[in-house]
């Protein structure tokens, strides 16, 4: 609502409002600039109210004009639990998760989608795209089908099928795009320039989706009573959802409402971690050769865009964060422990937060007493196949007889 221009983060240069995304003169990262003067002084309730479902609750800080243009289905608002199970059992209590799982599609990209297709609607497209891991397609899939427009997703071959069902269901015309996350980029950077389609990939590409992404800092904030965590644990991919966060609360710093802002830990797969890898060596990041983890919504190689990760890891570092890579089987664990001890479900990716923490809490860089936040990205139904392998599932005959092989009668 306070939007007034785009500016580039690299060379500085000003955009109108419209459908730019990178910066004709450098090719550097667009991003949206706010009339912060008109906000200063507005009372915090008003700013930022407590949360309720809806994103659009903070249109102070989303870059859509008219009401009509606002697009949603209820996203955001989502719980933040006290996870007092597992925090007691990795021997670190002040524990809290984020639950992005309970939005719309059942990940957090509702948050960039819907500011992604709300901008779509007031600049009058009638198509919208977007290169996506499977949850970014699922959302803009069902965003599309609210706002009436057509809808055209890349998705890598290797997606979980339940992320594509969902897509396919909503009317959206999947195209499955051989190779890994970084090829269906490209097709869909390509096919948008030559129909005219909004391009609503959720990267850095396109500087409205990752505005949206900022209301996790807004609820938070509410969700603590005015203040920051310590510690926020982010499964990265790109990195918009850890990059907006911190922009959400260094907003909040600067209209005077917030003096702590909270250290940034950034979580990749081992068998894809081009963000981690930049940051341990400090040198810049470059694209990763072979993706290879069950995280699959994590897993993008960055190829092509590998500035998007300076980025990242450039906020990463002015929060006193951390980078954290964690393995297949590690993530696996987490994604059972949360269930087990919190009832939370959640996809491969979106339990990596957990991995992170635990070596951290190892390395002694969590202090006792830090309030640390995980981020539950997406939903454990949206692929349910990785969880499961390895595990048997018993199949009897029905009557007590077939059931005592079992031995359920000894606890
Ligand atoms: C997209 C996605 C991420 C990563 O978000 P980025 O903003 O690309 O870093 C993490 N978890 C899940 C479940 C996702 O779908």
């Amino acid at each position: 609502m306070f939007e007034v221009a785009l500016q580039c983060i690299a060379c500085g240069k000003s955009f109108d409002l419209r459908d730019h995304y990178l910066c004709d003169r450098c090719q550097g990262i667009l991003e949206v600039q706010y009339d912060y003067a008109s906000l200063k002084g507005k009372p915090a309730e008003q700013l930022v109210p407590a949360p309720a479902a809806g994103i659009w609750r903070y249109q102070s800080f989303l870059p859509v004009h008219s009401e009509s243009s606002m697009v949603t289905l209820y996203e955001g608002g989502t719980p933040l639990v006290h996870a007092a199970n597992l925090g007691r059992a990795l021997g670190h209590e002040p524990l809290y998760c984020k639950d992005e799982t309970r939005n719309p599609s059942g990940a957090f990209k509702d948050r960039p989608i819907s500011v992604g297709v709300s901008k779509a609607v007031e600049l009058g497209f009638d198509t919208v795209t977007t290169a996506s891991s499977g949850n970014g397609a699922a959302s803009l899939s069902i965003y599309a089908a609210k706002a009436g427009l057509r809808c055209i997703v890349f998705v890598p071959e290797k997606t979980p099928m339940a992320k594509v069902a969902h897509a396919v269901t909503a009317g959206a015309t999947v195209v499955r795009v051989r190779g890994d996350y970084s090829n269906s980029y490209a097709l869909a950077g390509a096919a948008s320039a030559r129909y005219r389609w909004m391009n609503i990939t959720t990267t850095f590409l396109n500087p409205y989706t990752f505005e949206g992404d900022k209301t996790v800092a807004y609820e938070l904030y509410r969700q603590l009573e005015g203040s920051a965590p310590d510690w926020i644990i982010i499964p990265t991919g790109a990195g918009p959802l850890l990059y907006g966060t911190c922009k959400g609360f260094e907003e909040l710093n600067r209209l005077g409402l917030l003096d702590k802002l909270p250290r940034m830990v950034a979580v990749q797969a081992e068998g894809c971690q081009p963000i981690v890898r930049a940051f341990e060596k400090n040198r810049p990041v470059a694209a990763w050769e072979a993706v290879d983890t069950v995280a699959s919504a994590i897993a993008d190689p960055l190829r092509g865009y590998e500035k998007d990760g300076d980025l990242v890891v450039r906020t990463i570092r002015k929060s006193n964060g951390q980078a954290v890579a964690a393995s297949d089987a590690e993530i696996i664990e987490s994604v059972r422990e949360l269930a087990e001890r919190e009832g939370l479900f959640v996809e491969p990716a979106a339990a990596a937060p957990i991995s992170a923490l635990k070596k951290l809490l190892q390395k002694g860089l969590i202090r006792q007493n830090e309030k640390v936040v995980c981020l539950l990205t997406g939903h454990g139904l949206k692929d349910p196949q990785s969880s499961i392998r390895g595990r048997e599932v018993p199949l009897v005959d029905p009557g007590i007889e077939g059931l005592e092989k079992l031995n359920l009668g000894n606890r």
